[in-house]
C-alpha cells in the first residue's frame, strides 16, 4: 500500500538539490535541435500550494526552497541558480509570494518544445487525480501506473534523445534494488539516455545497495551529487541528505551545479556540505 504523499515533503532541501539538477540538465538538452521524450517515472501532484494542510504541518520548505527565495535579489546573478529561481518566480500566481512549490513535471514541462513530448508516472491514485488536474500544457501524457515497469516498456523511444527522471519514495527496501534493476534494463534498451536517479541519505545506508548494483550492472559514465543537509552522527534520524546519479551527464553540467551548490549551501545551514564526483568514467 502507498502512503507516502510528497505534499508533507515540498519544497524541502532534497527537492531545491533534485529539481537544480534537472533543470540544469534540461538547459542543456535544450541547446540541441533534435527532439526529447521526457519520462517522469514518479511524478507526485505536480505543483504543491505551500499553505496545503499536508505542507504546513511540517513546513520542509523553510529549510529548502523558502531561504533561496528570501535570497533571491542577489543570488539572480549566478548562472544556474539565478534561473532556477526566475523561474520559481515564473511558477507563482503572484510573483512577489512564494505561495507554490513545482514538482518535477512543472520542472520538466515547462520548457517543452513542439516537437518534445512527456510522460508522467504516478501510481497513487490520488496523486494522479491531483496530477491529471493539473493545466498541463503540450505534449504531455499523465499515466497511472507503475514508472518503473511503464519506463522499461515504452523504450526504444521514437525521439532522438530522452531524459528520464526516477524520483521514489523508497517507502519499501526492496526499491533500492528494483530501481537498479530497471535502470539498467533501461540503458540496455537506450544506451545513450540521459537518466536521473533520486536517492535519500539516511541512517540505515540502504542507498549504497542502489549504488553497488549500478557499479556491478557495468553502467559507465555516472556523475554523483550529493547535498548534506548534517553530517550524520550517532542521534541523526530521518533524511540527512540528498544523493543523485546522473547517467551520461551533459558536458559542463558538473561545474555549473558546484557553483550554484557554492551559493545554496551556507544558506540552508551551519551543518551543510555539498559533494560531486566522477563516480564511474568512460
Ligand atoms: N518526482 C516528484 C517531484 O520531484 O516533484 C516527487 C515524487 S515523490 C518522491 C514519489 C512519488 O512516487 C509519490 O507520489 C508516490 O505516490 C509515487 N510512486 C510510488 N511508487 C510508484 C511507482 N511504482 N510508480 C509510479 N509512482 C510511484
Amino acid at each position: 500500500m502507498l502512503s507516502y504523499q510528497h505534499a508533507y515533503h515540498a519544497g524541502n532541501f532534497a527537492d531545491v538539490h533534485k529539481h537544480l539538477i534537472l533543470h540544469g540538465v534540461i538547459d542543456h538538452i535544450l541547446r540541441k535541435e533534435s527532439s526529447v521524450t521526457f519520462m517522469d517515472t514518479h511524478a507526485g501532484r505536480g505543483l504543491y500550494p505551500l499553505a496545503a494542510e499536508e505542507t504546513s504541518r511540517l513546513h520542509e520548505y523553510r529549510q529548502g526552497v523558502l531561504p533561496l527565495w528570501e535570497g533571491r535579489d542577489s543570488l539572480m546573478g549566478e548562472e544556474l541558480l539565478g534561473g532556477w529561481l526566475a523561474a520559481l518566480v515564473r511558477a507563482q500566481p503572484d510573483s512577489r509570494r512564494l505561495t507554490h512549490y513545482p514538482g518535477s513535471p512543472w520542472w520538466m514541462g515547462r520548457r517543452l518544445r513542439p516537437r518534445d513530448r512527456q510522460l508522467l508516472f504516478e501510481l497513487h491514485p490520488g496523486e494522479h487525480g491531483h496530477l491529471a488536474d493539473q493545466p498541463l500544457e503540450g505534449n504531455i501524457r499523465t499515466i497511472h501506473g507503475d514508472g518503473l515497469k511503464g519506463l522499461v516498456e515504452r523504450l526504444p523511444v521514437k525521439t532522438p534523445r530522452l531524459c528520464v527522471l526516477i524520483d521514489p519514495s523508497y517507502e519499501r527496501k526492496q526499491e533500492y534494488l528494483e530501481v537498479a534493476q530497471a535502470l539498467l534494463a533501461a540503458l540496455h534498451k537506450a544506451r545513450h539516455a540521459v537518466v536521473l536517479v533520486w536517492y535519500p541519505l539516511l541512517p540505515a545506508g540502504r542507498h549504497h545497495e542502489l549504488l553497488d548494483a549500478v557499479k556491478a550492472g557495468g553502467v559507465r559514465k555516472v556523475w554523483r551529487s550529493e547535498f548534506r543537509l548534517q553530517t550524520p552522527g550517532r542521534e541523526t534520524r530521518g533524511m540527512f541528505g540528498s544523493g543523485m546519479l546522473v547517467v551520461n551527464p551533459p558536458w559542463g553540467l558538473d561545474e555549473r551545479l558546484a557553483m550554484a551548490m557554492a551559493q545554496v549551501v551556507p544558506r540552508l545551514g551551519d551543518e551543510a556540505s555539498y559533494h560531486g564526483d566522477w563516480w564511474v568514467g568512460e
